[in-house]
């Protein structure tokens, strides 16, 4: 897609307003009031935000934050969850394309296991990084890391 410069706070703002409105769940962002810029593609970033929100909404069933903020040189976009958590065994494969399929042929419902691994090519073909940090019954943190750019 075509690459601009992109307030990361606006774009977590209207994927938030869309996917609450399709799922009527509570979706907080939260700022440091930083309002980070990065560079890329508009449709692209907003897959990715897309995909963590919807899959704190299908793993978790309490409310979701969403926080945006500025870390040195990088701008940071966390989506939490307060759900079932992953561990640290799956943690290792969840970026991987297609990891979920085993599963979920045994399940009622559910995904092809792609969101993820998209979301992890997307991010790399940004030179970002996008991790994991996920405790067992508390819930789960998905980071996007981006560059900063400067807004001078
Ligand atoms: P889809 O392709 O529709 O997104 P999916 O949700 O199975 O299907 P991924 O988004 O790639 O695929 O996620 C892979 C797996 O990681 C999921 O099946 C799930 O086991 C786990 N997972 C992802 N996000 C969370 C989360 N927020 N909480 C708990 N488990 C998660």
């Amino acid at each position: 897609g075509k690459k601009e410069n992109i307030k990361l706070d606006e774009l977590a703002t209207d994927a938030i307003s869309r996917l609450q409105g399709v799922h009527g769940r509570d979706i907080r962002l939260i700022t440091d009031g930083s309002e980070p810029i990065v560079y890329g593609s508009k449709s692209q970033l907003d897959q990715v935000i897309s995909i963590l929100i919807d899959n704190a909404i299908k793993y978790s069933e309490t409310e979701i934050e969403v926080h945006v903020l500025q870390d040195s040189d990088m701008a940071l976009l966390q989506v939490r969850d307060f759900g079932q958590g992953i561990t640290e065994e799956e943690q290792k494969s969840i970026f991987d394309r297609f990891y979920r399929v085993d599963k979920a042929r045994s399940r009622d419902t559910g995904g092809t296991g792609l969101g993820l691994s998209i979301a992890h090519a997307i991010t790399a073909a940004h030179e970002g990084e996008l991790s994991v940090v996920s405790d067992q019954g508390l819930g789960s943190t998905f980071t996007l890391r981006l560059a900063l750019v400067n807004s001078e």
